[in-house]
């Protein structure tokens, strides 16, 4: 038996080696990887530039403590601020803890301002914001947060709609923390109009909207941020995943008056900022940062999407639904979810499981047109096996 922890339920199948959208297993077999380690590794496999990074780096200096400057963090963090609608970043080693900032960010503005008793942060149903303890209460999944003791309290969890929304609006109120485009619960994409209500009525309340863009954000959607699609600004953002194409790294950003709240003893992470990390996290901005690199994800994005409807079409006792945004696309199916996963994987195509009986497919940024074209015949295939 293996000495592992059994908490994943895991297919037979390990890899030993990746080369930009493909996989190549133990066992010789290659695979088309339209799961990216669930949207980390953006620009595919063993990217020469993001490996040249972190060569160089690995010779020069792996780690040093926060009590120090950190000039690779310095450089990395005004590149976001640079890209985005942030001034200040906190770097982390993973999602839940860029969250975790989030969440504490927001409380400590308020408690500056004078208003301690402003903590709660509402969150919404099918959310997902990471396992530690904070991020499950804010995700406020039953079955994530069952047996371990009581939830971390302060996460009013609503419906996804603005009255809803209105209603869980008190004087606890800090903020409301939603993913822009829902991911583990099943690619639900909110419209640009509830974004823009979101905003409003967080201007309204004076209360903070804090973004979750750990698996939509950082060119996955065709833009840089998925919240640019609606035309507005968050005050908070946590990001992960595709920042370090697959080396752990995330992010929090805020905005100056937000984020100054994080003074001197108020927070802190070991690795987080890393020379090594950020040195990938560069590597991995240049490439992202390439002129034509965003146009040719939002160009593929629709192509994916346009696959998949032909699919529905083709296949529509099967394919009961198309979602998504960009490369970040599900498919509702009618056999079990994970039934279907394993025909892919059969097939050698790689995809991702999802709340509500959905396949996500999250290929690498770089993936181009035959390899969808590719990953629809598998998928052809595997449905009418
Ligand atoms: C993956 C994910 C997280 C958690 O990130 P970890 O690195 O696993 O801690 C949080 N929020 C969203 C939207 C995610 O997709």
């Amino acid at each position: 038996m293996s000495a592992l922890y059994q908490n994943y339920k895991r297919a037979d199948l390990s890899f030993e080696r990746g080369e930009g959208v493909r996989l190549f297993s133990s066992d010789g077999g290659e695979y088309l990887d339209f799961a990216a380690g669930i949207a980390v590794n953006a620009l595919g496999h063993s990217d020469a530039h993001v490996v040249n990074a972190l060569k160089e780096q690995s010779e020069k200096l792996w780690h040093v403590s926060n009590v120090f400057s950190i000039p690779e963090a310095e450089k990395l963090a005004q590149r976001l601020v640079d890209i985005s609608f942030a001034d200040m970043v906190f770097f982390t080693n993973s999602g839940a803890e860029a969250i975790e900032c989030a969440i504490k960010t927001a409380r400590r503005y308020f408690y500056d301002k004078g208003q301690p008793e402003r903590y709660e942060i509402i969150t919404l149903e099918g959310a997902f914001h990471g396992r530690t303890l904070g991020t499950i209460a804010a995700g406020g999944n039953e079955g994530y947060l069952t047996g371990f003791g009581p939830k971390a309290e302060g996460f009013p969890h609503v419906a996804g709609d603005l009255e809803a929304i209105k209603a869980a609006i008190s004087d606890k109120t800090a903020g409301i923390l939603l993913e822009p485009i829902q991911g583990e619960s099943g690619i639900n994409v909110f419209s640009n109009e509830f974004l823009r209500d979101l905003r409003a009525l967080c201007d309204a309340h004076g209360i903070l909207l804090i973004v979750d863009e750990i698996q939509c954000g950082y060119g996955r959607t065709g833009k840089m941020f998925a919240y640019e699609w609606a035309g507005i600004a968050p005050d908070i953002m946590a990001l992960a995943k595709g920042i370090g194409g697959g080396f752990p790294l995330g992010a929090c950003l805020a905005k100056e008056e937000i984020g100054a709240s994080m003074v001197p003893g108020t927070h802190g992470s070991t690795y987080g900022g890393n020379p090594m990390a950020c040195a990938v996290g560069n590597a991995v901005l240049d490439r992202i940062s390439e002129v034509g690199f965003l146009a040719h994800v939002d160009e593929m994005g629709q192509y994916l999407s346009w696959s998949l409807q032909q699919l529905a079409q083709k296949f529509p006792d099967e394919v009961l639904e198309v979602r998504g945004k960009g490369l970040m696309a599900g498919i509702k199916v009618k056999q079990p979810v994970s039934d279907l996963l394993a025909k892919l994987r059969d097939h050698h195509l790689l995809a991702v499981g999802a709340g509500d009986n959905v396949v996500r497919f999250l290929p690498p940024l770089i993936v181009e047109k035959q390899d969808i074209d590719e990953a629809m015949n598998r998928m052809e295939k595997a449905l009418s096996a």
